[in-house]
């Protein structure tokens, strides 16, 4: 009897040893990939969905794809899918947002990331970004109660893989 259960304590523990191996991997594999910095990762939005962050205050939701919590910081971090010499003034402003997503819950972000296929953009959440990312959300929030929100843009390929499409009457596409 005594010999049968020491053979399943051995394999329970073979089996733990191996789960612990895998899990690592597949953790490792994940970090290289998306070129995750250093720290623990406290949110992801890529493996499956997450919820949503909001503020009451600024009315605003939002998920980035990972954040990650490094000496009592938190880092926001925005995985495109794609190679990009500069980043991009829209991918900035969406990290922003979720720079003020957090910052207005209570944390420390000093920076967001913007990760490219082909390389990481560190971007500060300084007064400039958040006073633009504000001001932009003032304007929408404007816009919306004129009642004259227009479409700001005349490129069809805009539309086809837009989120907004299906409720969309400016869609070119
Ligand atoms: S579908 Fe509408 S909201 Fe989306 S990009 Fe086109 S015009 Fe803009």
């Amino acid at each position: 009897m005594i010999e049968i259960i020491i053979a399943a304590i051995f394999v329970f523990a073979l089996f733990l040893l191996i789960y612990s191996a895998l899990s690592s991997g597949k953790a490792k594999e994940i970090k290289t990939k998306y070129r995750i910095p250093e720290g623990k990762i406290t949110y992801t939005d890529l493996d499956k969905p997450a919820k949503a962050l909001y503020s009451r205050r600024f009315n605003l939701a939002g998920k980035p794809d990972y954040i990650v919590k490094r000496d009592g910081s938190y880092i926001p971090v925005e995985v495109k899918d794609t190679n990009a010499g500069w980043p991009y003034d829209s991918h900035i402003m969406q990290l922003a947002s979720y720079c003020l997503l957090l910052e207005d819950s209570g944390k420390k972000v000093p920076f967001g990331l913007l990760a490219y296929n082909n390389g990481q953009f560190k971007i500060p959440f300084d007064d400039g970004i958040r006073n633009r990312i504000k001001g932009i959300l003032e304007t929408i929030r404007n816009e919306i109660r004129s009642g004259k929100v227009e479409r700001n843009h005349s490129q069809p390929n805009r539309c086809i893989n837009c989120s907004l499409r299906k409720f969309c009457e400016f869609r070119l596409s």
